[in-house]
């Protein structure tokens, strides 16, 4: 599977194009809840760098394709470092007039702790610039081999106590043969342990992904998956559960399999029923769900054109902020004519054994 997945990102790799290295890939503010369940907003800033490693090595995971968004020329830490104070001069007046009110998420296309993607002198100026600012939490996302001592106490000897420090990490489920068969993502049991209690030694938070329905598995799997990994998550004890519903991206062997209809992602009645099981057994923990792509036929949908997507969209949304279960509750308690369509596709789908693709 491998030599496939490679031959495939080389494909779509051809067709990435040279940006500014000085400006970032984009930045955005939503609202946004904190570790201590208060809601404010966070400045998301997605840094231009050379993209994720893995990626490049083995073809990357089975569903992703961030490194069409990376840059086919070397980033130096200069570049890095323009890239983060164009974003901060946007927002710093704001940060400054609203102090405790923001936090700040430093994405890439990868991992912003790998070195690769990152050089040590441009986390240092990062990490000490943040510092200065009246900031409630700082988010950064890497994969769990880069979570270690050394990256750690970069961010420490900068970063004081007072502000949260969070890392994003995709552990997409706990199943060992569907993250490393059916997502390819290279990642063991081990490194995820091994993540966790090193972020603990430094008063840093993890934030888990979890995918919701990889390749492989039935919608029925997805659920009774998606709810075990969560709950295995919070025992190791991460600070907060952030699900990640399938979306199809271009390039990726995901699309390949939707594209032959062998492949759909989840329904939303599934995304709620697993938000609802996690939640009610978890009720103190931030659970959270991205919506990005719903509820399109790439994204996670019920029926295609059933007017419930959008009023579910919403309610993901208001959930992620507020944590109320009776939002989730009270959806899976409506009515729509989909519902039966998602409950029949779950039964028939299990007699059939393989996963089947979007009705036509
Ligand atoms: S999901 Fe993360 S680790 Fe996997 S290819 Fe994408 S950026 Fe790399
Ligand atoms: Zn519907």
């Amino acid at each position: 599977m491998e030599s496939y997945l490679k031959k495939l990102r080389n494909k779509y790799l051809k067709r990435r194009k040279k940006k500014n290295p000085n400006m970032p890939i984009a930045t955005w503010i939503q609202d946004d809840v904190f570790l201590d369940k208060s809601i404010g907003k966070s400045i998301t800033i997605i840094l231009r760098t050379v993209g994720c490693r893995w990626a490049y090595e083995s073809g990357g995971c089975t569903m992703c394709s961030y490194l069409m968004d990376s840059s086919p020329i070397k980033i130096s830490a200069e570049n890095i470092i323009n890239q983060f104070e164009y974003a901060l001069n946007k927002y710093r007046e704001e940060i400054l007039k609203n102090p405790e009110k923001y936090s700040i998420k430093l994405f890439t296309s990868g991992s912003f702790l790998d070195e690769f993607e990152v050089p040590k002198d441009a986390k240092e100026h990062i990490f000490k610039k943040l510092n200065e600012l009246p900031i409630k939490e700082i988010a950064v996302e890497s994969r769990p081999e880069f979570i270690n001592d050394y990256n750690l106490k970069i961010i420490r000897d900068y970063v004081d106590n007072n502000i949260n420090v969070e890392i994003g990490t995709g552990i997409e489920t706990l199943n060992e043969k569907i993250r490393n068969t059916s997502i390819h993502k290279g990642v063991s049991i081990d490194d995820i342990k091994k993540a966790i209690e090193t972020a603990k030694k430094y008063n840093v938070g993890i934030k888990a992904y979890l995918l919701i329905k990889p390749l492989f598995i039935t919608e029925k799997q997805a659920i009774i998956d998606s709810i075990h990994s969560a709950n295995e998550c919070i025992n190791m004890g991460v600070s907060r559960i952030s699900y990640c519903p399938a979306t199809i991206h271009k390039g990726t062997l995901t699309e390949v399999l939707w594209k032959k209809n062998q492949y759909r992602p989840p329904f939303l009645w599934s995304v709620l029923e697993i938000l609802k099981e996690v939640k009610s057994q978890n009720l103190d923990k931030l659970i959270m769900c991205d919506t990005a792509g719903i509820p399109s036929s790439r994204g996670a949908h019920n029926k295609i054109g059933c007017e419930c997507n959008y009023k579910l969209k919403e309610i993901l949304n208001d959930f992620t902020i507020t944590q109320d279960l009776s939002l989730i509750e009270g959806a899976l308690n409506s009515e729509c004519e989909c519902k039966k369509y998602w409950e029949e596709f779950i039964r028939f789908e299990e007699k059939n054994i393989v996963p089947l693709g979007d009705e036509k």
